[in-house]
């Protein structure tokens, strides 16, 4: 066994408030102890406040701008066309590439395909086809004997909340199955697995957590507690010189309302829409001064750009300063939608900067910001009852050495990134 090994566990979208709850009200015994011994902050999620942008930055130390993705969904240069951005797409290496033993990875969002690598991948969402994610493939046998599953079944999910429920606690029995067959089998430095049912629970039952009555409340809690126990037999076979990180990618709140950001900039004159739309390619017209990707990357049409181009090099500036202006004041039923208004310049750097949108906005709570481009009114509610947030994500470390710099105002994903990378090169 390797003397000096790194654990990570990831709690995808749990927030600082949350995780606090859950192990003081006694759902979470397991992580509550590993707190007491632990270092415990809030932390800021990557910007927009996504899976794939986040752990991306976890899993390399470093910003969009460095790491090359900036959303779900992205850009095809010099054209309206969208695409998927998947771990090809990663421009800098994971911290696994870095490490001199062996490294286990379970379920990190946005990283299917699996390339080969020193251990054992087994990519998350988006994960498509099995034999591409699943590395070395002479254990997908092993693997499916367990039960494994990429994701839960999203057709069932839509079903109903039952079905919903039931596949999510399969699919996690599956992935603990998966995990404790690795982490005897391969002879690791690095551990690192991502709960991931978490964050569907949180979209689709963020009520039945705050609802004591609701139906569904102690699948809630049930599913947070099974995971502590999975928590609590990994923490039991640690040494005194393994260090063990848990983290999540970005916080959640209670969704009140959905904003229709190319809403607001088509009934402000920045977004002409043309009536019949493309498949996978936006249907932006001739006189668009700005159009926005999920959840709110504002892009300027500019010149030279884009085929409709129609904002000129220079008149980049002034433009972003009218939507600085429309996003500043933007009120809904007397309350501020959006907190804080991004340019790139001010939160990324690095040779992919300009594959990044303009503007990013973060919302005030409550508010779930939308880049969809059909959307006829401004504001709606569909049957989703959590969204991300940007400032609430959490990080655990267990080792007293290693929090060094960390006590001075809160970190983000990419310097908890770091300190991964720091860690696994050390060893
Ligand atoms: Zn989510």
């Amino acid at each position: 066994m390797n003397p000096n090994r790194v654990v990570i566990i990831g709690l995808d979208g749990v927030p600082l408030s949350m995780l606090k709850d859950l192990t003081q009200s006694g759902i979470m015994p397991h992580t509550r102890q590993i707190i007491e011994d632990g270092f415990l902050t809030s932390m800021f999620s990557s910007i927009p406040e996504v899976s794939s942008v986040a752990w991306s930055s976890i899993i390399t130390g470093s910003n969009p701008g460095e790491h090359g993705i900036f959303g779900f969904i992205d850009m095809v240069p010099g054209s309206y066309k969208t695409r998927f951005p998947n771990f090809n797409d990663l421009k800098v290496a994971p911290f696994w590439r870095q490490s001199q033993g062996k490294s286990v990875v379970i379920n990190v969002p946005s990283t299917y395909p699996v390339k080969e690598m020193n251990g054992v991948h087994i990519s998350g969402f988006v994960s498509v086809y099995l034999n591409k994610s699943v590395q070395p493939k002479f254990l997908i046998p092993e693997l499916e004997r367990r039960g494994y599953r990429l994701d839960i079944n999203f057709e069932k999910a839509r079903q109903g909340l039952e079905l919903f429920v039931e596949d999510l606690d399969e699919t996690l029995t599956a992935r603990i199955k998966a995990g404790k067959y690795l982490w005897d089998y391969i002879d690791w430095q690095s551990f690192m697995f991502v709960f991931t049912g978490t964050d569907r629970l949180m979209h689709f039952l963020f009520d039945a957590y705050e609802d004591k009555d609701h139906k569904y409340h102690d699948n809630f809690l049930n599913h947070f507690s099974r995971i502590d126990q999975a928590i609590g037999e990994i923490h039991s076979k640690l040494t005194e010189n393994d260090t063990f990180i848990m983290l999540s990618d970005h916080g959640f709140e209670r969704l009140e309302k959905d904003v229709y950001v190319n809403r607001l900039l088509a009934s402000e004159g920045f977004l002409a829409l043309k009536p019949n739309p493309e498949a996978k390619s936006l249907n932006i017209d001739s006189g668009t001064k700005a159009f926005a990707l999920d959840p709110a990357r504002i892009y300027i049409n500019q010149k030279g750009k884009y085929p409709a181009g129609s904002v000129e090099a220079e008149d980049r500036d002034a433009c972003l300063k009218e939507l600085e202006s429309l996003f500043g004041s933007l009120q809904i039923e007397g309350r501020k939608v959006i907190k804080h208004i991004y340019r790139k310049e001010d939160i990324y750097t690095g040779p992919y900067i300009e594959d990044a949108a303009d503007m990013v906005l973060v919302a005030e709570k409550g508010f779930n910001l939308k880049g969809s481009m059909t959307a006829e009114e401004l504001t709606g509610k569909g049957q989703v009852t959590g969204k991300h947030n940007y400032d609430e994500a959490f990080l655990l470390i267990k080792n007293g050495d290693i929090v060094a710099g960390f006590e001075n105002g809160q970190p983000s994903v990419v310097d908890a990134g770091k300190l991964i990378r720091a860690l696994v090169t050390k060893i």
